[in-house]
């Protein structure tokens, strides 16, 4: 058993820790945020574009055809498939379904109208009744901020043409603290329709509304617990006798929140300790180690991570470590910083390989339908996923990347952001083993 440090709490360094711990390791999470999950979808894309933006049916073919160093290419499409099913059964241990597989991109409902592809989808926001159905009634609630049914309403109507009715009904959801207080989210909403009373003024509200020939399309409040989110979903689609369909996500993302949550209950039974407010900010390793033994002998070749260090609120603290994962994220959640002409990775050091003129690193229009350069930097890494130097030579014997900070995917254009991160931290722990060998037997030779 070892003991394995994971740094950051997004969707990677949680999926990560819970099969860490699945596999015997003593593990501990140090992070000092949430992840993307609080903004983004929990929705799980593996690829959705190829390289011209042409839409992909079937992903895993696709995967196979990408070159190094996607992360997809290093790690192997068997892997890729290994992580789906690894990543399904440990959702469903928490009575959260995923539906779907890497075969399909099905077609997800955004919050402005349109459908984007994704593999890995909770039923809640499955949009075959919206194909199926003649009639499409879009919900808005009064007060509920960034949500705009009839944006969505007009896009639909666009979309289908003369083939559905597309009508708007607008649900006036008894608010008080709202009205007078501050903005109504999504989330808010969630929790109100995890009571009985919020379900029966929804009910209320909208039973004349749609029947069996309808599709009704919502915002995601489908309750914010994913426990309970397939029963809300169920008891109300059975008094109103019609089919409901959540839109991915608008910010405060509760589909990205019951993920959040789900794999923090996960970890939780599974003994995992996560050390919340602790930004590492450092690194003790062994060549400091034998550098304070003999002065001169310090190894030019790999180095070994002996622990991390994290910061903040006028103290420092020491975590030691038999293997590391870092599961930082991108420019959103610090895990790679930019300056004028240079990229890096802060907690190592790393440099990140980038143009020298800044003008190269982006295409001159952020929406030019082409991947933008810049979104495919981060953090070189080999099969293993252990950053390495530009000659190939690793840098960092029990340290390994997973998630957004890896190099070679723009997430953004392919859609693969969940997929890349629910992948790479499968395989981040499959290859645990051969890392602590490695290891061992470097440290062995140093000493
Ligand atoms: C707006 C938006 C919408 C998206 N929608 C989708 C979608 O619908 N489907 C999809 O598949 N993907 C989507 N993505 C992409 C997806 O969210 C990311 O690819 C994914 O979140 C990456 O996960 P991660 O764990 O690597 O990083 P993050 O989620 O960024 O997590 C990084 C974690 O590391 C912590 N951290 C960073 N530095 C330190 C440090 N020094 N010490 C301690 N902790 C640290 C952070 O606080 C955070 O907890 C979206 C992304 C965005 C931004």
């Amino acid at each position: 058993m070892a003991n394995v440090l994971i740094v950051g709490a997004g969707i990677s360094g949680l999926v990560a820790a819970c099969y860490a711990a699945k596999a015997g390791h003593q593990v501990k999470v140090l992070s000092y945020g949430q992840g993307a999950l609080t903004v983004a979808g929990g929705i799980i894309d593996l690829y959705g574009y190829d390289q011209n933006g042409n839409l992909v049916t079937d992903p895993l073919e696709h995967i196979a055809t990408l070159p190094k160093p996607h992360p997809y290419a290093l790690v192997g499409t068997k892997r890729v498939e290994e992580a789906i099913e690894a990543f399904k059964e440990l959702t469903a241990s928490q009575n959260y379904i995923y539906v779907g597989d890497g075969h399909h991109n099905q077609k997800v409902p955004t919050a402005i109208g349109s459908f984007k592809p994704s593999c890995l989808i909770p039923p809640s926001v499955e949009s075959d009744a919206i194909f199926e159905r003649p009639k499409i009634v879009v919900v808005g609630f009064e007060l509920l901020k960034d949500y705009y049914p009839k944006l969505i309403a007009k896009n639909l109507q666009h979309f289908f043409g003369d083939k559905k009715e597309v009508s708007i009904k607008q649900v006036m959801l008894h608010w008080p603290s709202g009205r007078n207080y501050r903005d109504v989210s999504a989330l808010d909403i969630a929790r109100e329709l995890e009571t009985d009373l919020g379900r029966l003024n929804f009910v209320e509200q909208l039973k004349g509304a749609c029947g069996p020939d309808t599709a009704l399309i919502i915002p995601p409040v489908l309750g914010e617990r994913p426990e309970l989110s397939a029963s809300i979903q169920k008891d109300l689609e059975q008094r109103l006798n019609t089919k409901l369909v959540e839109v991915s996500s608008i910010p405060p993302s509760v589909t990205g929140l019951r993920l959040d949550k789900l794999l923090r209950n996960a970890c939780f039974s599974l003994g995992v300790d996560i050390v919340e407010k602790a930004q590492v900010i450092g690194f003790t390793s062994q060549a400091d180690e034998v550098a304070n033994l003999e002065a001169n002998k310090v190894p030019t070749a790999s180095k070994v991570c002996r622990t991390l260090i994290t910061g903040g609120f006028g103290h420092t603290h020491e975590y030691k470590a038999d293997a590391v994962i870092v599961a930082t994220g991108g420019f959103f959640s610090s895990g790679l910083v930019t300056q004028m002409g240079r990229m890096y990775e802060p907690i190592f050091g790393l440099e990140i390989k980038v143009p020298e003129d800044q003008k190269d690193w982006s295409h001159q229009y952020l929406f030019c339908g082409k991947p933008q350069p810049f979104a495919s930097y981060g953090v070189a890494v080999n099969e293993n996923l252990q950053p390495v130097d530009p000659t190939g030579e690793v840098v960092l014997s029990n340290v390994q990347f997973i998630g957004r900070s890896l190099q070679g995917y723009d997430f953004c254009f392919e859609k693969s952001g969940n997929g890349v991160a629910i992948t790479t931290a499968y395989h981040a722990v499959k290859q645990l083993d051969e890392i602590l060998a490695q290891t061992k037997a470097l440290s062995d030779s140093l000493f």
